[in-house]
């Protein structure tokens, strides 16, 4: 047994495990369980890298307080970091956001500020927008994860080498979604210097722009689409997508059944944009003719989606499954 650690010193240095009971086609599939950082999941990683540097740069100072647009896992892990480090934590929250992903930021200690989801880009109200000003008007510092470079830094310097180490440097293709962009760029990059062959490959859900514009280089209209954290309507100015190799595009149904197919026939109980990634790895696996080695990601655990894409009832009323919508209780409990 090892000495009791920092709680902070346990973000990183996730586990790699083989995923043997999908049929892979050639291909060996390797997840890194990033469910398993302290607040769960892998946004803990960009937390603590945005915050250690403006520390060190003089933007934040002791008992200052830190502010970001989002009600996600960003919120979660800046919670933890604010809470360790004794930091206020603002989140400006569109309204649109379940109840209980407000109230477990606000649990954690985070002050937020609600806001209209029914606005767009530019108008002073957009929860972007707002964010910028409230940290300009109180001095706070904005983490603002989709401009912010410390992001990408972090899996750059973070996930990408670590990666790189548990593979013992054979790492055929890495496969990513892209919400800020943060994890894809910083392994592009990465993965540019110690292993260009490496394909880089875009896991994107059916309504989001950006396999579409990484194709064509056409931003098409957006629709909308379930998973949650990857996918956007815009190109995130953090980003770097000039070296995904493939995309795929993954509609909710084929992410929400591999996620499920994943926990019945692996054991791992994996958040809906893990289900996405997973699907695109899967299609990249079966287009092999041969043997490659693929790491992909368990972005965050499934435990958040037990009422959503787990959930018989809920898949019915989105039309994603034949069951009735009034079941058979029997069939529950058989
Ligand atoms: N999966 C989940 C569950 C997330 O919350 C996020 C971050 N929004 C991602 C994947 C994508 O990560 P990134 O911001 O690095 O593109």
């Amino acid at each position: 047994m090892t000495a009791p650690v920092d709680l902070l010193a346990q973000i990183g240095h996730t586990p790699i495990v083989r995923l043997d009971h999908l049929d892979t086609g050639p291909c060996s599939l390797f997840v890194k369980l990033e469910s398993q950082n302290p607040s769960g999941s892998i946004k803990d990683r960009i937390a603590v890298s945005m915050i250690d540097a403006a520390e060190r740069d003089g933007r934040l100072k002791p008992k200052g307080r830190i502010v970001e647009a989002t009600a996600g896992n960003t919120g979660l892990a800046l919670a933890l970091v604010a809470a360790r480090r004794g930091y206020h934590l603002t989140l400006v929250i569109p309204d649109k956001m379940s109840r209980e992903k407000i109230a477990h930021v606000r649990a954690m200690g985070a002050e937020v500020v609600l806001t209209r989801s029914d606005i767009g880009k530019g108008h002073p109200a957009y929860y972007q927008d707002l964010a910028q000003r409230i940290a300009d008007e109180t001095g706070a510092f904005f983490t603002d994860q989709f401009n912010n470079p410390d992001n990408p830094i972090a899996h750059e310097t973070g996930t990408g080498p670590e990666i790189w180490e548990q593979m013992d440097g054979r790492v055929d293709a890495v496969v990513a979604g892209v919400g800020s962009g943060g994890t894809l760029t910083g392994l592009s990059r990465f993965f540019a210097r110690v292993s260009p062959q490496t394909d880089i490959v875009l896991a994107d859900p059916k309504g989001s722009i950006l396999a579409d514009y990484v194709t064509s280089g056409r931003i098409g209209a957006a629709g909308s689409w379930l998973v949650e954290g990857i996918g956007e309507d815009f190109v995130p100015p953090v980003s770097d997508l000039s070296r995904v190799t493939h995309a795929y595009t993954i509609p909710d149904g084929e992410s929400f059944a591999t996620a499920r197919g994943v926990l019945r026939q692996e054991g791992l109980l994996i958040g809906s944009s893990s289900g996405t990634l997973l699907a695109a790895a899967l299609r990249y696996c079966r287009e092999q003719t041969s043997p490659k080695r693929v790491v992909s990601f368990v972005c965050d655990s499934g435990n958040k989606y037990l009422s959503k894409m787990y959930n018989d009832f809920w898949m019915a009323d989105q039309g994603l499954s034949n069951r009735p919508r009034f079941g058979d209780l029997r069939d529950l409990i058989a």
